[in-house]
């Protein structure tokens, strides 16, 4: 890698519904800087913009005063956005209406002065994963992401799936129940409803409620207290996960059957369960899935918390800088 390239880095951000996170990523994919901040996605997006266009240009100041030279900037979006347009697209939540054909990238980009992208948090999970996680040395992978909601994102034979108007892999509306519990987008049984963190916390408080006590949990537990708990050894939340294990291979399972990856990824903050979800869903799997396929292994995340970020940011520094991680080497 010459030394032009070996100067370059890229601007990442992550637009999640509960914290706003942005760095500086390096032609290698390693992570040179992090600062986080509130989420401020339930105020007016004007002032959004204002809190990203700030956040960016202090990490951009900060590098280039270490002689780095920055080709723009990704961000990662929790928030529907139309990568090619810029623009967000029609919420789920009526609070979040003014944000609709909002022009998140322009907007950003006349504010920083460098090229600005906006794509899906999936897909660009998907993408970090791939690069320089978990991903590492395969071709293919699909990507779950189990935060408070189920997303997620493929990169088949290198290529990442193409992510129509930001209206793909929507993995956590996979329908595993037809009679099975009402999801915000008017269908029942939605794998999002059995996977994700909220649907571990919304479990624990109604069986809580019911009948069993933990000892270690409260009424109302945090899926992270759950998990902790879980770690712990206590059965009462070793139960709730294997119960979620048992949904979330019903799930995988189908990723396995429609896309056939060698690899396939669990992210978001329940993948730090890690085997105490995986060891169980992977097994089930091995029943449920369609004898034909290849060997599929299932790990958790190498980037629980960064891997959209840093998927951002590579991307625009492919796009802005042609710089291809995978052909420089790894951190
Ligand atoms: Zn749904």
């Amino acid at each position: 890698m010459g030394d032009k390239v070996a100067s370059l880095c890229a601007l990442g951000l992550d637009l999640g519904g509960s914290g706003l996170k942005g760095g500086v990523v390096s032609s290698t994919g390693k992570l040179l800087k992090l600062k986080r901040m509130p989420s401020p996605v339930h105020a007016h997006p004007d002032r959004i913009a204002e809190a990203l266009a700030a956040l960016l240009r202090t990490l951009a100041t900060e590098a280039l005063a270490e002689g780095w030279q920055v080709v723009g900037a990704g961000v990662s979006s929790t928030l529907d956005v139309d990568p090619q347009s810029g623009c967000f697209l029609p919420p789920h939540f009526a609070h979040l209406q003014p944000w609709q054909g909002y022009p998140i990238a322009q907007d950003l980009q006349d504010a920083l002065g460098l090229p600005v992208l906006v794509e899906n948090d999936g897909p660009m999970c998907a993408w970090g994963e791939y690069l320089v996680g978990a991903g590492k040395g395969f071709d293919s992978l699909v990507m779950v992401t189990l935060g408070s909601g189920v997303g997620g994102g493929a990169i088949l034979e290198g290529n990442r799936l193409a992510n129509t108007l930001g209206r793909a892999s929507y993995f956590g509306h996979l329908c595993i129940d037809l009679d099975g519990l009402e999801c915000p987008c008017g269908r029942r049984g939605c794998w999002e409803m059995y996977v994700s963190a909220t649907a571990l916390e919304q479990r624990a408080a109604e069986v809580l409620a019911s009948k069993q006590l933990s000892p270690r949990l409260g009424m109302n537990p945090t899926a992270q207290q759950i998990v902790a708990a879980a770690q712990a050894g206590d059965e009462f939340a070793l139960q709730l996960l294997d119960e979620l294990a048992g949904y979330l291979a019903i799930g995988l399972t189908d990723l396995a059957n429609l896309f056939a990856p060698p690899l396939i990824v669990v992210g978001g903050g329940l993948s730090l369960a890690g085997e105490l979800i995986l060891a169980p869903a992977r097994q089930q799997m091995d029943d449920l899935r369609l004898p034909i396929l290849p060997e599929i292994a299932l790990v958790a995340s190498q980037l629980p918390f960064e891997a959209g970020l840093i998927g951002a940011a590579l991307l625009a520094l492919e796009r802005y800088g042609g710089v291809h991680v995978r052909d420089n080497g790894s951190t």
